[in-house]
This record gives C-alpha cells, structure tokens and sequence, in this order.
C-alpha cells in the first residue's frame, strides 16, 4: 500500500467515525492506518522515540495511562511538570493525607475490629510520614482486609426480611425486636452460672465427684453454654446426683452416732449400776437410757433427741461430779502444802542437828562424830588428844532459886566462856543437860588440865547476872588422855568419873589421872 492510499483511508475513516479532520485527529487515524498496513512512517514512531529517552519511572506511567500520541504525550508531560510544583504538590498531598486519615477515623468506627485496628495502625504510618515501601504495604493489607472479609453473617439477617446493605441500622430498626427478655446478657449469665455451680457442691457429703467438678468447671469457664440445650440434661444428672450423695452421707452420719450412743449409754447404765446411787435423777437417766437401746435410731431425729437427753443428765451429773471433785481437790491441794511444809522443816531440821538449840555449841550427835574422826585419826597417824567432861556444880540451885530461864542464861553464858578459851583446832560442845564436853587436839592431860582450869577460874569470876543479881556460878571437870586408854569410850568414861571425884572433892575443881 503506498502512502497515498493510507492518507485516503485515514480521512475516509475519519469522516465514517464522524470527527473533525483536525491535525490531532487525522495524525492519530493516520498512524492507526500504517500499523493495520504493517508499514512503518517515521512520524508515527515520535512517541515511541521520546518515551525511550525518559526513565523507567514515566515509561511506566506512560504505559498505564496508554499514550499513543505526541498530543497525548505533550498533556501528560505538562500535567507532570504542573506537578512537580513543590509546594503545590505537597499542598496536594497533605489534603490527600488528611482526606485519607478522616476516612480512616470513620472505619474505626465501624464494627469491625480487624477494620478498626488496620486503619489505626494506618493513621500512625501516615502520621510519621510514610515512604513508598510502607505505603505500598499498607495498601496490601487493606486488599487482603477487603478479600478475607466475612459478611456472611448478614445473610443471617436476611431471614427477618429484606436487607439493605447500604443501612445496615436501618435493617436492624426493621428487625423490631419487641422482647429483650429473649436476649440474656452475658453477665446475667455468668451470674447464673456461678449460682448454678455453687448450688452443685454437697451440702453435706464431703467427697469431691469428678462429674460435679467437671460439669462446674465447664459452666465457669464458658457461661454462655446455659443456652445449649445438651446442658439441660447434664445439669440435672449434677443435682440428682448431690442430693444422692448428701443422702448417703446422712446415713452415714447417723450409723456413727448410733455407734456412739450405743456405747454411751451401755457404759453409763453399768456406771449406774455400779453405784449405790438412789438419787431419783439418775433414776431417770437410767430409765431414759434403757428405753433407748429397746428404740430403733435410725431416725435422726429420735437419735438427735435422745443423745440431747442424754446430754443433759449427763452435764447436771457432771456439774455435781465435778464439784465434789473440786472440794476434794482443795483438801488435796492444803495436804500436800502442809506436807511440803513438814519436809522443808523436816529438812533445816536435819541441817541444825548438828547445833545445839540453846547453847550454839555443838550437840551431843555432832561430838560423838568429831570424836569418831578423832580417834581414827588418832588409830592412823597417832595424833593424840585429851577429852574435859564439864559440869556445872549445884546447878539444880539455880534453877531452883531463879527460875529455869536463869538457868538458860548461865547455860549459854557458860557455853560462850568455853568456847572463847578453847582453840580454834578444839572442839566444843553441850554433852547432856548441864555438861560439856571439850575435845582437844595434839593435847595429853597435862594440856587438858591447863584449859580446863583456865575455864574453871574463868567461870568462878564471871559475873552470871539475872535481873541486876548476880549468880555464882562454879564449874568441876575431868580429864582424860587418849594415849592412856585403849579406847576412846574408855577415855570418855574416865573423864566422867573423874569428875565425879571432883564433885566429891568439894566441886570447882579439875580432877586428872597423874
Ligand atoms: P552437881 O552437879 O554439882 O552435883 O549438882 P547439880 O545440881 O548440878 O546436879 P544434878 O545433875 O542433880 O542437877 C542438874 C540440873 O541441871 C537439873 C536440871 O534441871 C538442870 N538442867 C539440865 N539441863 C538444863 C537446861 O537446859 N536448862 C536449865 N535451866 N537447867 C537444866
Ligand atoms: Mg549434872
Ligand atoms: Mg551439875
């Protein structure tokens, strides 16, 4: 085809589609006739020449938008230019993102959740200024929003009638549900269920039934189950079986306190017996007991009412029971204090047994075993030692004359005198009623006699006085040596008679063996 033959056609169909022959128009037509002519006419290749010169970016655009024309192609690159005014297009953009967040703000709105939370996190990406990469993303996710979103729920509500998708309140409105007792809240429900749970558990049994337990812990965790209909059946199995095993447990209950009353009241009855008892109270008891044991108790009531009985006699017996204790615990409790009193005595007793009460001197008991240790020794290592029997003379006068406290007086004054003039290794001490007895260490006769006539002139210048009176008062005594005996009872006894040969020689004397 030549060149004529395309310019024909091309006008041909310009005035068949019913355009103006402009130059636009009839360069347009022109190069659609080459390409259908397969030919190739350099002015129809502008476009193409010029879009190779520009970047990747506006071949891109140019592609999307199909421009086929240098026309075409003058409008889009003005309309780029226009744009890339900076602070127009940034006018633009900022509208556009403000726009964009508005309409974001309405969709968190609506009632969708997954809506709701992509459209937040949107405003934030376009709050912090957003790059392409972000923005691209973003957009993949609201396509995947509108993709994966279900509204098939709404079908459900096609059931109440028509459905208007565009007002959607509207629909509901039409709904006209008139009884909102039908819709039960989810926290009425949970209340219910927390009852309905606790009503579960035994009152009285105290095992816990896996079945109850699980059927509670399915109602607590998911109360919205009340309005399945299979609960129905399972919620009564849980309460038949309660009450079942309340049951059991009272019949339990009352077998053990039948056991007890049993053996309650058969011991009481021989306690009875076993006493002399006549009291008509106890009378009573008894009578109310034996009644019992004949009774058939498996009716809690009659074993409730009888052990009550039996708990009262039994507290009024106590309460007599327990006084008599008391009274008897009181004699008790003086007795033993008595008692311990006595051995505390008893105890310092023995301590001062060693002390004779009036004089302070040793007792009797006390010289008996200084003279034990001394003759052992004197046995062992031969220490010798001399034995004084003193005697006071005509004692029996001055208690006679002047009373037996005078006596005292004399007696413990006496005893003083002793003890000042004997030695600190001696010992001293109250022989019988108004004897003593000096024990003198490492000392023979000789010795003996030095002391005891030291005391004898110490006595007979002593002025003994009792109510501003003076008493006169002499003292004889005997002495015996240890080495001249064979025993010390036989040393003792010569030192008494000694001094029974002092007495007979005219008292106020020491009388020793030469
Ligand atoms: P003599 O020894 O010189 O022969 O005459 P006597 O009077 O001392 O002899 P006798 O043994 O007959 O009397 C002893 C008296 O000592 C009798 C008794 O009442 C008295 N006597 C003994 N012990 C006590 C005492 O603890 N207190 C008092 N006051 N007198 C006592
Ligand atoms: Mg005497
Ligand atoms: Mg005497």
């Amino acid at each position: 085809m030549t060149i004529q033959a395309i310019i024909n056609s091309s006008i041909k169909r310009l005035k068949n589609e019913g355009k103006l022959l402009t130059p636009d128009a009839y360069a347009e037509v022109f190069c659609k006739e080459v390409k259908r002519a397969n030919m190739s006419v350099e002015d129809c290749t502008h476009v193409t020449k010029f879009t190779k010169t520009l970047n990747k970016e506006f071949q891109k655009d140019l592609k999307n938008y199909r421009i086929s024309s240098m026309n075409e192609l003058t409008r889009f690159l003005i309309a780029k230019l226009n744009r890339t005014n900076s602070s127009q297009a940034t006018d633009i953009i900022d509208s556009q993102t403000h726009l964009t967040k508005r309409i974001l703000q309405v969709v968190m709105e609506l009632h969708n959740k997954e809506a709701s939370e992509l459209a937040k996190s949107t405003i934030e990406m376009l709050e912090y200024g957003a790059r392409p990469e972000q923005l691209d993303d973003f957009r993949q996710r609201w396509v995947n929003f509108l993709t994966l979103y279900d509204d098939t729920f709404l079908e459900k509500l096609k059931e109440f009638g028509p459905l208007d998708r565009g007002n959607l309140k509207k629909s509901i409105e039409a709904l006209n549900i008139t009884e909102p007792a039908l819709v039960t809240s989810e926290s009425d429900l949970e209340k219910i269920s927390k009852l309905l749970v606790s009503s579960f558990v035994p009152s009285i049994a105290s095992s816990v039934n896996e079945t109850i337990a699980e059927l509670s812990e399915k109602i607590r965790i998911n109360p919205l189950l009340l309005e399945s209909d299979s609960i129905e059946k399972e919620i009564k199995q849980a309460i038949s079986l309660r009450i079942s095993l309340d049951k059991e447990s009272v019949q339990e209950m009352i077998g053990s306190i039948d056991g007890v009353l049993d053996k309650l009241s058969l011991r009481l009855i021989d306690m009875i017996e076993k006493s002399d008892s006549s009291n008509d109270e106890i009378k009573k008891i008894k009578k109310e007991l034996e009644s019992y044991t004949e009774e058939s108790t498996t009716n809690f009531k009659v074993a409730h009412k009888k052990l009550y009985t039996i708990a009262i006699a039994l507290e009024e017996n106590t309460e007599i029971l327990s006084q008599d204790l008391q009274n008897h615990s009181t004699e008790v409790s003086v007795l033993s204090k008595k008692i311990h009193m006595l051995e505390k005595e008893l105890d310092s007793a023995k301590q001062e047994s060693k002390e004779d009460f009036l004089t302070k001197l040793y007792n009797r008991r006390a010289l008996d075993d200084f003279l034990a240790i001394k003759d052992a020794e004197y046995e062992r290592y031969g220490h010798n030692y001399s034995v004084v029997m003193f005697d006071l003379d005509k004692f029996k006068n001055v208690n006679d004359t002047y009373g037996h406290t005078a006596g005292d007086g004399v007696l413990s004054s006496f005893a003083k005198i002793l003890k000042k003039d004997c030695r600190s290794v001696d010992v001293v001490g109250r022989y019988g009623g108004e004897e003593f007895l000096a024990i003198l260490s490492e000392t023979d006769s000789e010795g003996g006699v030095v002391f005891a006539e030291k005391v004898r002139k110490h006595v007979k210048k002593a002025r003994f006085m009792f109510k501003g009176e003076r008493i006169n008062v002499t003292v004889s005594s005997g002495v015996a040596e240890r080495k001249k005996h064979v025993s010390m009872s036989s040393t003792i006894s010569e030192a008494d008679e000694l001094l029974y040969v002092a007495k007979t020689n005219g008292r106020d004397r020491v009388e020793s063996k030469k």
